[in-house]
């Protein structure tokens, strides 16, 4: 049996829950299938849209039960599609299909999945329809994060037993750069957990990152793969070293970040205690982190956060700020972050100067640099995210034609 996953896009419009359930219906007639969905189309942000029309600071309870509305229609409509194609399907909400989730609204975890409703309806010869993205913590819905439905898919695929779990889109699978910035971009055709998650940490919003920590720790293969067309899609498991010829197997962009550039901060133990600990206690992630070497007995810091973490992370920089003497706090929104992932670069001399070089070309700044064993990452300005990616991508020989 397998688990598909159906995301926004393929179930946009209502010809496109047609097609998806024709494509059901033929994996169904071969197989036991379960099937999730995700809200349709931009669902998800026009209900954003709405609420903040009407509330400044909603509260997270109301969000969750607002966004849940989204995948709850999808479901619907997904299952009575089947049914009028003669496939027995049932809608199932994501508490009636037995997810449990901690108490975080918007961001929750999930912690048990009990598919004993999910296994009764594929008993009956029926094919189950999860609403994606959602949960339940003490009597409360709850969502799992932006791109949440793809760790439903697999905790679900994980739960009933499955080694795999097909996650549809509107790409054939993961490819060595967005293909909607690179045109040139390359399906890989496997890639490690390890280089899915930093891929999907620094922007690449194909799969979500809990998704791929999940199947790593169940060892379940992911499969990303086109609603609209057939073909092998990119395997997500665990790759054999010498399978992964390339050093750079991948760029990644993200756009949703802010900066924040403390300046003047005493030279004094402390304050980055102070701060970090401030900020996580709000329940922001901090991404990039640096600090300047001290001048005349004062440093700068410069860090990262979500855009959507901004207001709460300036008003709590500002606070810490003020009662350090630091000089002063801003925040900017027209950064944005561009790295190249691939396990085993460290290793590989020129890496990093190879990727400098590339923007030096393109003649993109550089304000920011951090690295990992498996990513090198460089903080730029928004408008220059385009030509950066690309220049990056040509530079380790990604591209058709090349490498
Ligand atoms: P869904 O709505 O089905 O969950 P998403 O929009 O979340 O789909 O993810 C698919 C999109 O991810 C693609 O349209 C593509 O533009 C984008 N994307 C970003 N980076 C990559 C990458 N490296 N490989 C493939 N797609 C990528
Ligand atoms: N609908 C949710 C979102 O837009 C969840 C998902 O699509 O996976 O983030
Ligand atoms: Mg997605």
């Amino acid at each position: 049996m397998t688990v598909h996953k159906y995301g926004g896009s393929s179930v946009a419009t209502p010809e496109r829950i047609i097609h998806v359930a024709e494509r059901v219906k033929a994996a169904w007639q071969r197989a036991p299938v379960a099937v999730v969905v995700s809200a349709m189309g931009d669902t998800t942000d026009d209900l954003l849209g709405l609420l903040r029309q009407v509330a400044h600071d909603p509260p997270a309870r109301e969000v969750d039960l607002l966004l849940a509305a989204g995948e709850q229609i999808s479901a619907a409509l997904l299952a009575a599609a089947l049914e009028d194609r003669g496939v027995p399907a049932r809608a199932l909400l994501g508490w009636q299909a037995g997810f449990a989730t901690d108490g975080v609204h918007r961001k929750a975890r999930i912690r048990e999945v009990d598919p004993a409703r999910v296994q009764a309806v594929l008993a009956e010869g029926a094919v189950p329809v999860v609403a994606g993205f959602q949960g339940l913590h003490a009597g409360e819905v709850t969502t799992l994060g932006r791109g949440g439905s793809d760790t439903t898919a697999v905790a679900l695929a994980a739960a009933l037993g499955c080694q795999r779990c097909e996650i549809y889109s509107d790409v054939d699978g993961v490819y060595t750069a967005d293909p909607r910035v690179v045109p040139d971009a390359r399906r890989l055709r496997a890639l490690s957990y390890e280089e899915m998650m930093e891929m999907a940490h620094m922007g690449a919003q194909v799969l979500q990152i809990r998704a791929v920590e999940l199947a790593e720790a169940r060892r379940l293969t992911i499969v990303a793969r086109s609603t609209f067309a057939d073909g092998p899609g990119t395997e997500i498991r665990e790759v054999d070293p010498t399978e992964s010829e390339m050093t750079v197997r991948g760029v990644a962009h993200d756009r949703n970040i802010a900066k924040v550039t403390i300046r003047g901060v005493p030279d004094r133990p402390g304050f980055a205690h102070r701060l970090f600990a401030a900020l996580a206690g709000h329940g922001v992630n901090v991404d990039t982190i640096v600090q300047s070497a001290p001048r005349d007995g004062r440093s700068d810091i410069v860090f990262t956060v979500a855009r959507d973490d901004l207001p709460r992370t300036i008003e709590v920089a500002r606070a810490a700020a003020e009662e350090v003497g630091a000089e002063s706090a801003a925040a900017e929104e027209d950064v944005a972050m561009v790295s190249a992932v691939g396990a085993g670069m460290v290793t590989r001399p020129g890496v990093a100067a190879t990727m400098f070089g590339a923007l030096a070309q393109a003649g993109v700044n550089i304000e920011a640099i951090t690295t990992s064993e498996i990513k090198i990452s460089c903080l730029i300005r928004e408008a220059d995210v385009e030509a950066a990616v690309r220049a990056v991508h040509a530079a380790f020989g990604l591209g058709h034609g090349k490498a």
